[in-house]
C-alpha cells in the first residue's frame, strides 16, 4: 500500500515538473519573439524606434533573389529574409521607388537609402555604405547558346568575349582571376542574353539562378546555363555608414538568422523556378501532342467520310445496275413464255407445263386433262377479210378463252389458230364438260365487228404413265375427228 502511494506522489511531481518546464519554455520562445531578443543593445533599440521606418532598397531588376511586384513592393527571396530582420529588429521596413541599379547606388549614397538589400561589399561601397557578414551566397553562372560547351579555359581563349553587367560588382573578381579576359559590359541582363542570342559574344556571366530566372521569363529557348565559376557573390546586407548603430543591429539579425529558415527560403524560391519551366514544358508538350491527335483525326475523319460516300455511291450504282438486270431478266423470262401476238402463254411454255402436270398427277394421283382447239375454216377469214383483221380476231379469241377457265387451268397458243387446254385435276368427263361449255360460248360470241367464229376440240384425260407427245398425238387425232364429223364439236380421243 505504502509503496504504492508513493509511487503515485512521485508520478504526480514528475508530471508538474515537466508541465513546468513545457510552460517555460513556451514563454521563453515567446519572450524572445516580443522582444526581439537577438541581443541589441539599448543604444540600438532606441534608434530604430526612433527610426519608426526603415528605407530598403531593392534593385529591381533581379527576381528571383531581390526585386519588386507590380505594386512596387518588396518581393523575391530578400523579401523573406527581410520579414525575419523586420520581426528581430521590431522595425517597420518601406520600399523606396528605385529605377535600375545605378540608381539605387546613387540613392544609396545620397542617403535616400537607410538600408540595401542585397550587395556585395566593396571597397569602393564602403565610403558610404557598412556590410554585414554576408547572408546569401550565389555562384557566378555562364549563360551560352544551349549547344555551345563552356570550359573554364574558354574565358582566357583569345577573342572569345563575354558580355557583363556593368558596375557588377563580379566584373574585378573576374578580372582577378582571368586576367586575359575579354568583357563587353552591357545595361541590363536583357541586353546581355541578346548578345549572347544573335552570337555576338560567346557567354554571359552573371548571377546563378537570376540568369536562369531570365531565360525562363524571357522564354529564349536557345540559351542555357551551361557552366558555373569558382567565383561568388557574398551578398550582405548594406546599412548607411552614417549610422552605425543601424549597421550593429543588422549584423546581430543577420548572425541570429535560422539556418533552416534560410535554407527553406532557397527552396521556396528555386522550386517555384523550376516548377514553372516544368509547367511550361508539359503544356506545351500536351498541347503539341493533342494538336497533332486532333489534326491527324480531323484528316482520317475527312479521309474515311470521304471514302464512305465513295463507297455508298458505288453500291447505290450497283444497286440500279442490279434492279435494272431483275427487270430484263423479268422481261425477257416472261417474253420466253409468251406468244407475241396474243399475250398468253406460247408453245414452250406449254410443253413445260405439260410436263409438269403429268409429273404432279403421278405424285397427286390425281387425272388432268387436255383440250386441243382448232378456229374453224380460219384460211376463210383471212382470205375474206384481210391478216389485220385475222390477227384481231385471234387476240379476242385469245382473251375469250382465257376468261372462260379457271384460275388453275393453263391456256396457250399451241400454233397458228390452234389452242392447247391444260386442266389439272380433272376427268375425261370434267373435261367434256368444259369443252362443251367453250364450245358453245365461243360460237355465241360476237368477236370485233359482229364477227361469228366456231372452233372444234379434241380432249383426252392423261393415261397413267403416258407420255406428253402421245397424250397429244391422241389428242390432236380427236381433234382431227371433230373437223371430220362436221365442225364446231367436241370429240374424245
Ligand atoms: P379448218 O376448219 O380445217 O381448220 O380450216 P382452216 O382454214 O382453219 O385451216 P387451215 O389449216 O387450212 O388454215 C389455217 C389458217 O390459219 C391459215 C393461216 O393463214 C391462218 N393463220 C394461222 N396463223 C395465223 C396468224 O397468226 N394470223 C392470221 N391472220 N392467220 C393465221
Ligand atoms: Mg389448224
Ligand atoms: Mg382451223
Amino acid at each position: 500500500m505504502h509503496i504504492k502511494a508513493s509511487q503515485k506522489n512521485y508520478v504526480r511531481r514528475l508530471f508538474l515538473s515537466l508541465a513546468a518546464a513545457w510552460f517555460l519554455l513556451v514563454l521563453n520562445s515567446a519572450v524572445a519573439q516580443t522582444t526581439n531578443d537577438i541581443g541589441l543593445t539599448q543604444a540600438e533599440r532606441d534608434y530604430l524606434t526612433a527610426k519608426k521606418a526603415l528605407s530598403v532598397c531593392v534593385d529591381p531588376d533581379r527576381l528571383p533573389f531581390d526585386g519588386v511586384d507590380e505594386d512596387g513592393q518588396h518581393a523575391g527571396l530578400s523579401k523573406d529574409y527581410f520579414d525575419i530582420f523586420s520581426r528581430m529588429l521590431g522595425v517597420k521596413m518601406v520600399v523606396p521607388e528605385v529605377q535600375d541599379w545605378n540608381d539605387l547606388i546613387n540613392k544609396a549614397k545620397s542617403r535616400e537609402c537607410d538600408v540595401v538589400a542585397q550587395i556585395n561589399a566593396s571597397e569602393e561601397r564602403r565610403s558610404f555604405l557598412d556590410f554585414t557578414t554576408p547572408y546569401f551566397y550565389l555562384p557566378l553562372a555562364v549563360v551560352t547558346r544551349y549547344d555551345r560547351i563552356f570550359v573554364e579555359e574558354s574565358l582566357e581563349g583569345a577573342g572569345t568575349q563575354f558580355a557583363v553587367i556593368k558596375g557588377d560588382i563580379a566584373i574585378e573578381k573576374i578580372r582577378q582571376r582571368y586576367p586575359g579576359i575579354a568583357l563587353v559590359e552591357v545595361k541590363n541582363n536583357i541586353q546581355a542574353m541578346e548578345l549572347v542570342y544573335d552570337g555576338e559574344v560567346f557567354g554571359y556571366i552573371g548571377a546563378q539562378g537570376a540568369v536562369a530566372f531570365a531565360i525562363q521569363s524571357l522564354n529564349l529557348n536557345k540559351l542555357a546555363v551551361t557552366g558555373s565559376l569558382p567565383l561568388r557573390y557574398e551578398l550582405s546586407v548594406a546599412t548607411r555608414n552614417d549610422e552605425p548603430l543601424l549597421s550593429s543591429a543588422f549584423e546581430k539579425a543577420v548572425l541570429h538568422l535560422d539556418p533552416k529558415e534560410g535554407q527553406s527560403i532557397r527552396d521556396k524560391w528555386i522550386a517555384i523556378t523550376i516548377e514553372k519551366v516544368t509547367d511550361y514544358t508539359l503544356l506545351w508538350l500536351t498541347l503539341l501532342v493533342l494538336g497533332t491527335v486532333l489534326v491527324v483525326s480531323l484528316y482520317w475523319n475527312r479521309y474515311l467520310a470521304k471514302a464512305n460516300r465513295k463507297i455508298r455511291d458505288t453500291l447505290n450504282d450497283l444497286h440500279d445496275v442490279q434492279a435494272q438486270l431483275e427487270d430484263q431478266n423479268r422481261m425477257f423470262k416472261q417474253q420466253s413464255i409468251t406468244d407475241a401476238l396474243t399475250g398468253i402463254y406460247n408453245r414452250l411454255k406449254l410443253d413445260e407445263d405439260l410436263s409438269y402436270a403429268i409429273k404432279r398427277s403421278k405424285r397427286t394421283e390425281k387425272q388432268f386433262s387436255v383440250i386441243l382447239l382448232d378456229i374453224d375454216h380460219f384460211k376463210l377469214v383471212n382470205d375474206r377479210f384481210g391478216h389485220l383483221v385475222g390477227d384481231e380476231l385471234l387476240k379476242a379469241f385469245s382473251s375469250l378463252l382465257v376468261g372462260s377457265v379457271r384460275e388453275s387451268d393453263i391456256v396457250g397458243r399451241w400454233g397458228g389458230e390452234e389452242f392447247l387446254i391444260i386442266c389439272p385435276d380433272t376427268d375425261l368427263a370434267g373435261c367434256k364438260q368444259l369443252a362443251e361449255q367453250l364450245r358453245k360460248r365461243i360460237s355465241e360470241h360476237k368477236f370485233p365487228e359482229k364477227r361469228l367464229l366456231t372452233a372444234s376440240s379434241g380432249i383426252a384425260a392423261h393415261q397413267h404413265d403416258e407420255k406428253a407427245d402421245t397424250l397429244i398425238a391422241r389428242v390432236d387425232k380427236a381433234l382431227y375427228r371433230a373437223k371430220k364429223h362436221g365442225r364446231n364439236r367436241v370429240e374424245p380421243g
